[in-house]
């Protein structure tokens, strides 16, 4: 009998990658600057869980494609399904992944689209704030001031959307985020623990590769 699980395991395994000190992601910028911080200096692989997820939420992102693709709604056009970008800021370089972001034409206006594929959307009653960063940055760089970000849910593909409106004053506290990240990197200076300080982040520790090295580095706050 052959082992399926190991055959997906073996398709979405992933080497691991070391980042470039000055190269930065748009999905950092709203993440714990430690746990980034410790993603440039020691670089793990990605748990295989996450990478699942990671890979279901991809094959999520592509029927979305197909539905703002097709002729059965001919009031949406997609103009773009991968756009990538980079963002020189002084001497950072800010790159963009293009897998969940898509540009589309609704009733002659031009909109950038963030979809993300969630478990439930029963407590969702507004967008993160990581995804919301992740859209200024897109909405800066392609300068396109208008935005949706559209959360699926993965069992049922039911959504909800969400309109966001370009803000300067938001993309420039998330370049300053960011060259506060380049700053510590660059001078081997370990950032707080932001997750375990701040109570909107604290979710993101339950999952952090870096726990322990977080908790060795600072046990107590
Ligand atoms: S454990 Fe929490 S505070 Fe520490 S690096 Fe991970 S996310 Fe950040």
């Amino acid at each position: 009998m052959i082992d399926f699980n190991e055959l997906i395991t073996n398709y979405v395994k992933r080497e691991i990658k070391e980042k470039t000190p000055g190269r930065y992601y748009p999905s950092e910028a709203g993440n714990c600057i430690r746990k980034v911080y410790y993603s440039y200096k020691q670089p793990k692989e990605v748990g295989m869980e996450l990478l699942k997820i990671f890979e279901a939420g991809n094959i999520l992102h592509e029927f979305i494609v197909n539905v703002l693709e097709s002729e059965k709604n001919p009031d949406i056009e997609l103009i773009e399904k991968e756009s990538p970008f980079q963002l020189k800021v002084d001497d950072m370089i800010i790159s963009g992944r293009v897998d969940d972001i898509v540009i589309l034409k609704i009733n002659n206006k031009i909109y950038l689209v963030e979809v993300k594929s969630t478990k439930s959307l029963q407590y969702t009653r507004e967008p993160s704030e990581m995804h919301l960063t992740q859209l200024q940055i897109y909405m800066h760089a392609k300068e396109i001031h208008r935005g949706i970000i559209i959360y699926l849910e993965k069992n049922t593909l039911q959504s909800k959307t969400f309109e966001v409106k370009y803000d300067e004053e938001h993309y420039n506290k998330i370049v300053l985020r960011l060259k506060d990240l380049d700053k510590h990197i660059k001078e081997n200076k370990l950032p707080i623990p932001e997750a375990r300080i701040k109570s909107k982040m604290t979710w993101m520790c339950r999952n952090c590769q870096y726990r322990e090295e977080c908790f060795n580095d600072t046990p107590k706050l």
